[in-house]
Protein backbone atom coordinates (compact mmCIF):
# COMPACT_ATOMS: atom_id res chain seq x y z
CA UNK A 1 0.00 0.00 0.00
CA UNK A 2 2.98 2.50 0.76
CA UNK A 3 4.52 1.59 -2.61
CA UNK A 4 1.07 2.12 -4.29
CA UNK A 5 1.41 5.41 -2.65
CA UNK A 6 4.65 5.92 -3.82
CA UNK A 7 4.09 5.12 -7.05
CA UNK A 8 1.29 7.81 -7.79
CA UNK A 9 3.37 10.72 -6.37
CA UNK A 10 2.00 11.33 -2.77
CA UNK A 11 4.85 12.56 -0.60
CA UNK A 12 4.00 11.29 2.54
CA UNK A 13 1.95 10.00 4.90
CA UNK A 14 0.61 10.72 8.23
CA UNK A 15 -1.30 8.04 9.46
CA UNK A 16 -3.73 8.23 12.43
CA UNK A 17 -3.80 7.62 15.68
CA UNK A 18 -7.78 6.89 16.93
CA UNK A 19 -6.79 5.16 20.63
CA UNK A 20 -3.87 4.33 23.06
CA UNK A 21 -3.39 1.12 21.20
CA UNK A 22 -4.23 2.48 17.64
CA UNK A 23 -1.54 5.27 18.17
CA UNK A 24 1.36 2.45 18.98
CA UNK A 25 0.47 0.69 15.92
CA UNK A 26 0.50 3.72 13.79
CA UNK A 27 3.97 4.88 14.86
CA UNK A 28 5.69 1.44 14.46
CA UNK A 29 4.57 1.70 11.29
CA UNK A 30 6.19 5.38 10.92
CA UNK A 31 9.47 4.10 12.54
CA UNK A 32 9.88 1.05 9.63
CA UNK A 33 9.42 3.93 7.00
CA UNK A 34 10.96 7.18 8.89
CA UNK A 35 11.29 9.60 5.76
CA UNK A 36 7.89 8.93 3.95
CA UNK A 37 5.43 7.88 7.30
CA UNK A 38 4.66 10.08 10.21
CA UNK A 39 1.75 9.28 12.88
CA UNK A 40 -0.94 11.18 15.42
CA UNK A 41 -1.07 10.11 18.91
CA UNK A 42 -4.60 10.57 20.24
CA UNK A 43 -8.32 9.36 21.34
CA UNK A 44 -10.66 9.23 19.06
CA UNK A 45 -14.32 10.99 20.90
CA UNK A 46 -15.89 7.25 19.80
CA UNK A 47 -13.27 5.83 22.20
CA UNK A 48 -13.46 8.33 25.22
CA UNK A 49 -15.09 6.19 27.55
CA UNK A 50 -12.61 3.49 27.04
CA UNK A 51 -9.64 5.08 27.65
CA UNK A 52 -6.96 3.75 30.52
CA UNK A 53 -6.40 5.64 33.86
CA UNK A 54 -2.79 6.12 32.63
CA UNK A 55 -3.51 7.63 28.76
CA UNK A 56 -2.32 10.81 28.74
CA UNK A 57 1.21 9.54 29.64
CA UNK A 58 0.92 7.11 27.30
CA UNK A 59 -0.21 9.36 24.62
CA UNK A 60 2.83 12.17 26.47
CA UNK A 61 5.03 8.87 25.60
CA UNK A 62 4.22 8.26 22.27
CA UNK A 63 4.40 12.12 21.34
CA UNK A 64 7.83 12.30 22.58
CA UNK A 65 9.14 9.98 19.57
CA UNK A 66 10.02 11.83 16.47
CA UNK A 67 7.77 9.99 14.14
CA UNK A 68 4.87 11.40 15.92
CA UNK A 69 3.61 15.32 14.35
CA UNK A 70 0.03 15.58 15.97
CA UNK A 71 -1.97 15.17 18.99
CA UNK A 72 -5.60 13.58 17.96
CA UNK A 73 -7.26 12.50 16.49
CA UNK A 74 -9.72 13.95 19.22
CA UNK A 75 -12.67 16.15 19.59
CA UNK A 76 -16.44 15.52 19.50
CA UNK A 77 -18.99 13.03 17.76
CA UNK A 78 -22.42 14.31 18.93
CA UNK A 79 -23.82 11.75 15.25
CA UNK A 80 -23.43 8.62 17.13
CA UNK A 81 -22.77 9.28 20.61
CA UNK A 82 -20.34 5.73 21.12
CA UNK A 83 -19.06 7.67 24.48
CA UNK A 84 -21.04 9.53 26.46
CA UNK A 85 -20.60 13.83 25.91
CA UNK A 86 -19.37 14.49 29.06
CA UNK A 87 -16.58 11.70 28.73
CA UNK A 88 -15.84 12.90 25.36
CA UNK A 89 -15.56 16.73 26.27
CA UNK A 90 -13.62 15.47 29.29
CA UNK A 91 -11.14 13.49 27.46
CA UNK A 92 -11.00 15.90 24.33
CA UNK A 93 -9.87 18.87 27.05
CA UNK A 94 -7.49 16.66 28.36
CA UNK A 95 -6.22 16.30 24.90
CA UNK A 96 -6.03 19.69 24.23
CA UNK A 97 -3.83 20.36 27.06
CA UNK A 98 -1.79 17.60 26.10
CA UNK A 99 -1.06 19.17 22.71
CA UNK A 100 0.01 22.47 23.96
CA UNK A 101 2.32 21.59 26.63
CA UNK A 102 4.32 19.44 23.96
CA UNK A 103 3.47 22.27 21.31
CA UNK A 104 2.07 20.11 19.03
CA UNK A 105 -0.64 20.78 16.54
CA UNK A 106 -4.22 19.26 17.10
CA UNK A 107 -5.79 16.31 14.63
CA UNK A 108 -9.57 17.38 15.00
CA UNK A 109 -12.32 15.16 14.34
CA UNK A 110 -16.19 16.77 14.57
CA UNK A 111 -19.17 15.50 13.63
CA UNK A 112 -22.56 17.50 14.26
CA UNK A 113 -21.08 19.01 17.54
CA UNK A 114 -19.46 22.43 15.69
CA UNK A 115 -21.15 24.87 18.10
CA UNK A 116 -19.48 23.27 21.59
CA UNK A 117 -16.35 22.40 19.21
CA UNK A 118 -16.07 26.02 18.37
CA UNK A 119 -16.81 26.80 21.79
CA UNK A 120 -14.22 24.89 23.45
CA UNK A 121 -11.35 25.61 20.94
CA UNK A 122 -11.66 29.42 21.19
CA UNK A 123 -10.75 29.50 24.16
CA UNK A 124 -7.51 27.80 23.53
CA UNK A 125 -4.42 30.12 23.14
CA UNK A 126 -1.85 29.41 20.47
CA UNK A 127 -4.25 27.09 18.49
CA UNK A 128 -2.52 25.12 15.69
CA UNK A 129 -4.44 22.11 14.04
CA UNK A 130 -6.42 20.55 11.03
CA UNK A 131 -10.54 20.28 10.82
CA UNK A 132 -9.83 16.65 9.62
CA UNK A 133 -12.23 15.02 7.01
CA UNK A 134 -14.29 18.67 7.18
CA UNK A 135 -18.26 17.64 5.70
CA UNK A 136 -19.69 21.10 6.69
CA UNK A 137 -20.82 24.36 5.52
CA UNK A 138 -19.16 26.85 4.05
CA UNK A 139 -20.20 29.37 7.33
CA UNK A 140 -19.24 26.30 9.78
CA UNK A 141 -15.47 26.39 7.85
CA UNK A 142 -15.35 30.12 7.79
CA UNK A 143 -15.59 29.48 11.65
CA UNK A 144 -12.54 27.07 11.87
CA UNK A 145 -10.26 29.19 9.71
CA UNK A 146 -10.97 32.11 12.13
CA UNK A 147 -9.13 30.06 14.67
CA UNK A 148 -6.50 29.78 12.29
CA UNK A 149 -6.71 25.95 11.11
CA UNK A 150 -6.29 24.18 8.49
CA UNK A 151 -8.92 22.55 6.49
CA UNK A 152 -8.76 18.56 5.33
CA UNK A 153 -9.97 17.09 2.31
CA UNK A 154 -11.17 13.92 1.60
CA UNK A 155 -13.15 12.10 -1.32
CA UNK A 156 -16.45 13.18 0.41
CA UNK A 157 -15.43 15.98 -1.71
CA UNK A 158 -16.85 13.11 -4.29
CA UNK A 159 -19.74 12.29 -3.03
CA UNK A 160 -22.87 13.53 -6.04
CA UNK A 161 -24.94 14.03 -3.24
CA UNK A 162 -23.36 14.08 0.66
CA UNK A 163 -20.86 16.15 -0.50
CA UNK A 164 -22.57 19.11 -2.25
CA UNK A 165 -21.71 21.83 0.60
CA UNK A 166 -18.28 21.17 0.87
CA UNK A 167 -18.27 21.41 -2.76
CA UNK A 168 -19.60 24.82 -2.07
CA UNK A 169 -17.45 25.11 0.32
CA UNK A 170 -14.08 24.33 -1.01
CA UNK A 171 -15.26 27.37 -3.43
CA UNK A 172 -13.96 29.43 -0.45
CA UNK A 173 -11.33 28.19 0.87
CA UNK A 174 -7.78 29.87 1.06
CA UNK A 175 -5.62 27.49 -0.76
CA UNK A 176 -2.86 27.99 2.24
CA UNK A 177 -5.29 26.28 4.39
CA UNK A 178 -5.95 22.90 2.56
CA UNK A 179 -4.63 19.98 3.60
CA UNK A 180 -5.56 16.65 1.25
CA UNK A 181 -6.31 13.25 3.24
CA UNK A 182 -8.07 9.85 2.88
CA UNK A 183 -9.98 9.22 5.69
CA UNK A 184 -9.38 5.60 4.80
CA UNK A 185 -10.30 2.80 4.69
CA UNK A 186 -13.38 4.83 4.69
CA UNK A 187 -14.48 7.87 2.28
CA UNK A 188 -13.41 5.84 -1.27
CA UNK A 189 -13.85 8.36 -3.62
CA UNK A 190 -16.99 7.55 -5.29
CA UNK A 191 -15.93 9.08 -8.67
CA UNK A 192 -12.76 6.47 -9.26
CA UNK A 193 -13.44 4.19 -12.24
CA UNK A 194 -14.08 0.64 -11.57
CA UNK A 195 -15.23 -0.94 -8.29
CA UNK A 196 -12.92 -0.04 -5.17
CA UNK A 197 -14.21 -0.86 -1.90
CA UNK A 198 -10.89 -0.06 0.35
CA UNK A 199 -10.16 4.01 0.39
CA UNK A 200 -6.25 4.53 0.09
CA UNK A 201 -3.19 6.69 -0.33
CA UNK A 202 -2.61 6.11 -3.77
CA UNK A 203 -6.33 7.70 -4.55
CA UNK A 204 -4.84 11.02 -3.40
CA UNK A 205 -4.36 11.94 -6.41
CA UNK A 206 -7.94 11.96 -7.27
CA UNK A 207 -9.06 14.15 -5.01
CA UNK A 208 -6.39 16.41 -5.45
CA UNK A 209 -7.76 16.21 -9.24
CA UNK A 210 -11.40 17.14 -8.07
CA UNK A 211 -9.89 19.94 -6.30
CA UNK A 212 -8.38 21.90 -8.76
CA UNK A 213 -11.35 21.53 -11.45
CA UNK A 214 -13.59 23.42 -8.26
CA UNK A 215 -10.77 25.51 -7.63
CA UNK A 216 -10.07 26.17 -10.99
CA UNK A 217 -5.89 25.84 -11.29
CA UNK A 218 -3.77 22.97 -12.00
CA UNK A 219 -3.49 20.05 -10.82
CA UNK A 220 0.21 20.69 -9.74
CA UNK A 221 -0.73 23.75 -8.09
CA UNK A 222 -3.16 21.84 -5.50
CA UNK A 223 -0.17 19.57 -4.87
CA UNK A 224 2.07 21.51 -4.52
CA UNK A 225 0.16 23.92 -1.80
CA UNK A 226 -1.32 20.79 0.12
CA UNK A 227 2.32 19.58 0.43
CA UNK A 228 3.55 22.59 1.66
CA UNK A 229 0.90 23.42 4.15
CA UNK A 230 1.11 19.58 5.48
CA UNK A 231 5.05 20.34 6.01
CA UNK A 232 4.66 23.79 7.44
CA UNK A 233 1.73 22.22 10.10
CA UNK A 234 3.51 19.26 11.06
CA UNK A 235 7.15 19.94 10.45
CA UNK A 236 7.24 17.18 8.01
CA UNK A 237 10.07 17.19 5.52
CA UNK A 238 8.56 15.61 2.13
CA UNK A 239 10.80 14.31 -0.35
ZN1 LIG B 1 -12.35 11.48 12.10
Amino acid sequence: MIQRACDSGVAGLLITGTSERESQAALEICQQYPDYCWSTAGVHPHDAAQVSASYIDILRQLASQPGVKAIGECGLDFNRNFSPAEAQIAVFKQQIALASELELPLFLHERDAWDSQMEILSGVNNLRGVAHCFTGTTEQMQGYLSLGLYIGVTGWLCDPKRGESLREALVHLPLDKLLIETDAPYLTPKTLPGKIRRNEPCYLPHIAETIAEIKQVSVATIAEVSSANAARLFGLKLR
